[in-house]
């Protein structure tokens, strides 16, 4: 359930960072595309317009007034000057047919038409010279003053379509900068909302896989201590809550192994209840079973150190393991829960030794070598165990050796 909220999650949040992408590079491709189309208005329907605007002045200086001072200071022929006026009129002409092909504003067109009417006028003007030029018979001088006028005319005029066209230009240069202003404003604007929505949605996620993360460590944790709790109870004998028998398999022949490895002394005891058939017989069971609990106890609070292991070996039997106990001690702790269990004085009328509970213990403290078997130790404490009784019970008997 949970890890699907996560998948889902994740999947809005491709679906986020996917659908921005789109978005930020839609309006990218539409404010390029409108950047694009200003630049066009400002270079074809300004700037070429302007050149070809200068153009035309400069025509009119270069091409039509200068062959006819040529002319007048004989430099050229009747034929030549007439022909250079031709193709001036045709340069003219042909420029400003080109300017006219570009797009015009609608509140352009004013000034456009008064320049054309005086266009034609000037045009009318340099035909009927290029007529008289070439007339053979001509009566009367062209006269260069009425000619320098008409040029200052046509080129005040144009002068006031270029400032216009300047003008325009500005105004076209001062759109495409706020186009990109726009354009820049709306992408960062449009960056940040998602960038924001997709560090919230991840937020989210990594939020929930803490939590999951904390749940899994939990668990984890619970299931660690269960399990501990589980070999804990495999290991423990249920009425005592002393180790059992499967566990003293394991520990001996550890610690068998390990005292052959370091030299050191393998202590083992085997203890015995001493008439404890009479004792169920008298009290019944349930009071035996309550006499082996307070055998057990008195066992674990003698042998508290961490190398001691007390046992239940099995019915009315118990088994001790000390290691780093020398031998002396060894027998100094057997007596000392011999004497402990004594002073409980568990009462116990079946006993033919005492008028209270007591226990023998058969023990043997020894360094093993390798030829010595792991069951000729056990045998050995299980033979003084036997003596112990043998000797009249409640006693220790201790050997060094097999
Ligand atoms: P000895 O002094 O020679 O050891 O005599 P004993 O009566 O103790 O020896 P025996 O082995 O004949 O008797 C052991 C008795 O322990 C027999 C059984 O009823 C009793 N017993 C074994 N397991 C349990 C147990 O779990 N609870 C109780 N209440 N009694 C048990
Ligand atoms: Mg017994
Ligand atoms: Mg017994």
């Amino acid at each position: 359930m949970k890890p699907l909220k996560l998948k889902s999650k994740l999947l809005y949040l491709l679906f986020l960072v996917g659908f921005g992408l789109v978005v930020v590079g839609l309006i990218g491709y539409i404010n390029i595309q409108n950047i694009k189309r200003s630049m066009d208005t400002l270079y074809f329907g300004s700037l070429i317009p302007l050149n070809e605007l200068n153009a035309i002045n400069s025509a009119y200086h270069n091409d039509l007034a200068s062959p006819i001072y040529q002319w007048n200071h004989q430099l050229l022929s009747d034929e030549q000057a007439g022909a250079k006026i031709l193709e001036g009129l045709d340069r003219v002409n042909h420029l400003w047919t080109s300017y006219l092909a570009h797009d015009k504003r609608p509140e352009e067109m004013a000034y456009v038409n008064f320049t054309e009417v005086q266009i034609k006028s000037i045009e009318n003007y340099f035909t009927q010279v290029r007529s008289i030029i070439n007339d053979p018979s001509r009566s009367h001088p062209i006269s260069l003053i009425t000619m320098d006028e008409n040029i200052q005319s046509i080129q005040n005029t144009l002068a006031q379509l270029i400032a216009y066209e300047s003008a325009a230009a500005k105004y076209e240069h001062s759109i495409l900068l706020t186009q990109y202003q726009n354009a820049l404003t709306q992408l960062l604007f449009f960056l940040g909302v998602i960038l924001a929505l997709v560090m919230g949605l991840a937020w989210m996620i990594f939020a929930r896989i803490e939590i999951q993360q904390q749940q899994l460590i939990e668990s984890s944790e619970t299931l660690k201590h269960l399990n501990l709790k589980l070999e804990q109870a495999s290991y423990t004998d249920s009425l005592t809550s002393l180790f059992n028998r499967r566990y003293f398999n394991v520990v001996y022949e550890r610690e068998f192994k390990r005292s052959l490895r370091s030299n050191t002394p393998f202590v083992f005891m085997m203890l015995d209840i001493d008439f404890f058939k009479q004792y169920n017989d008298t009290y019944g069971h349930l009071q035996g079973d309550l006499a082996l609990q307070a055998v057990a106890k008195i066992l674990k609070t003698t042998l508290q150190r961490p190398g001691d292991y007390p046992f239940r070996l099995g019915g009315e039997e118990f088994g001790v393991i000390l290691t780093d106990t020398d031998c002396k001690n060894a027998r100094i702790m057997g007596e000392k829960i011999r004497a402990s269990i004594e002073h409980l004085k568990i009462e116990h009328k079946g006993s033919k030794i005492l008028p209270t509970l007591s226990v023998s213990i058969g023990g043997i403290c020894i360094i093993p070598t390798v030829d010595m078997s792991e069951d000729a130790l056990i045998h050995a404490a299980d033979t003084n165990l036997y003596a112990a009784k043998e000797r009249g019970r409640n006693q220790v008997v201790f050997s060094n050796k097999l």
